[in-house]
């Protein structure tokens, strides 16, 4: 029997992978997606949720991927900050209101469960779109025409273009020869979720604390996700803790602001590291999510990072395609290494300095993140200015992640 040859293949079926293949598949791409069904593992429940922001949310508009979401979704239109690092040098509360930027919220807190059940639904009603349901892809070739890709069933396909989606420790990277580099923070997160007394007024609250940030984000009803971030003990120490212990833990460090804590969710930790890549993609590999850039869960930036590839490699590949050329060709593969160079190492960079500030015992870097969060506190246009940046890249948003993209998407 031959084997399959497609247009693009996306390895990894995460989040960013199905974003990577439902976007491929609505430029007229014709996909296929393989990777292992999301969260199928009992033991390590994925507890995370992800912040979306404005434009990862406009893209899921856009690939007809919204409405499955947001039923799941509870909207963050408020971002408090607060010095809880009981220093001397105390920086004073800021309150980012979504409403000084526009109409529209920050964006919308999803838990990853349900942003990638809404997404393989969605990938069911394609006909650009296959999925194979493997436990792994095991051997991916690059050649001259096209990459060819063994899974672990014994099961085969090429394609033109391939998107390595498959996580930190990605196959694809390995196939495509790209060099990372790597380093590690003495930071423990803590994720999950909790249910509240009090409305939580789709806000988020973010403590800056001695070992890093406790953040809770708004969920539905009255409930939140958090992510607590702590020095690796206490964070084991945490980890051990009854439900009830938790839930008085909780409510103490939010000093009485989301009201009673009960319903503890289970609980995963993440060790903080980070992980860059010297290219994002060669030999028709293009790395996407977390293969091509892993950064601490500070500021919401790592998946919407993800989706801001996938959209990218999206286009440069519905271009190519569009001309008749190929999708996974030297210059479509040169377009999307410019293309995502800048954005991801500006980010990486802010998430780095954010979390050093914090943990620093360096007087003079405490002084000049209170001084930083005064002026963010008392001047209008700077406050503005860093809500937009926070949002997007300087350098704008792919057309994907702006509204209206694609004529007669679902909204
Ligand atoms: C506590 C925490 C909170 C976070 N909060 C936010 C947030 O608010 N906003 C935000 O933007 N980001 C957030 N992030 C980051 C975000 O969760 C990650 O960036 C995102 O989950 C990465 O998605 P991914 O699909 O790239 O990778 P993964 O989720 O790791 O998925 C990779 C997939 O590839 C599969 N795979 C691996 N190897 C193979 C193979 N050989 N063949 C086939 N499939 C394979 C795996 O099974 C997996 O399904 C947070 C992270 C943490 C730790």
């Amino acid at each position: 029997m031959n084997t399959r040859l497609y247009d693009a293949a996306v390895i990894g079926a995460g989040p960013a992978g199905f974003t990577m293949a439902v976007a491929l598949a609505s430029t007229g791409c014709r996909t296929v997606i393989a990777g292992p069904p999301f969260n199928s593992d009992p033991a390590q429940p994925d507890t995370r949720t992800t912040a979306l922001l404005r434009g990862s949310v406009q893209l899921l508009k856009n690939i007809g991927a919204w409405d499955l979401c947001r039923q799941h979704a509870a909207p963050l239109n408020v971002i408090r900050i607060i010095d809880d690092t009981g220093r001397l040098l105390r920086a004073p509360e800021v309150a980012f209101d979504s409403a000084e930027i526009g109409d529209e919220p920050f964006g919308y807190n999803i838990p990853n469960t349900a942003l990638v059940a809404a997404l393989r639904a969605r990938a069911g009603t394609m006909n650009e779109l296959d999925f194979i349901d493997t436990a792994a892809a095991t051997q991916i070739i690059p050649g001259t025409e096209c990459v060819h890709v063994t899974l672990k069933e014994g099961r085969d396909f090429s394609a033109r273009l391939v998107a390595g989606a498959d996580g930190r420790n990605s196959l694809c990277r390995k196939a495509a020869g790209i060099k990372t580099s790597g380093w590690s923070y003495e930071q423990m997160a803590l994720a999950f979720n909790f249910e509240h007394s009090e409305p939580h007024g789709n806000a988020s609250n973010e403590f800056h604390r001695p070992f890093g940030p406790f953040t809770t984000v708004p969920l539905p009803d009255r409930n939140s996700s958090l992510v607590w971030v702590e020095a690796p003990d206490e964070a084991t120490r945490l980890l051990a803790l009854s439900d009830t212990a938790m839930a008085q833990e909780i409510e103490m460090r939010l000093q009485g602001c989301l009201g009673s804590i009960s319903n503890v969710g289970p609980r995963a930790a993440f060790p903080l590291s980070g992980m860059k890549v010297d290219k994002y993609a060669a030999h028709r590999i293009a790395l996407v999510g977390d293969a091509a850039h892993v950064i601490p869960p500070i500021g919401a930036q790592g998946l919407n990072l993800g989706f801001r590839d996938a959209a990218v490699l999206a286009e440069c590949a519905s271009v190519a395609l569009g001309k008749g050329g190929d999708p996974g060709s030297k210059e479509t593969l040169r377009t999307y290494n410019r293309a995502r160079r800048k954005d991801v190492t500006s980010r990486m960079l802010a998430v780095d300095l954010l979390n050093r500030s914090l943990i620093s015992e360096f007087v003079p870097i405490q002084a000049a993140r209170g001084m930083g969060l005064h002026l963010l506190n008392g001047v209008g246009p700077l406050r503005r200015l860093f809500m937009r940046e926070g949002l997007a890249p300087k350098s704008g948003l792919p057309e994907l992640m702006q509204a209206p993209a694609i004529p007669n998407a679902t909204s």
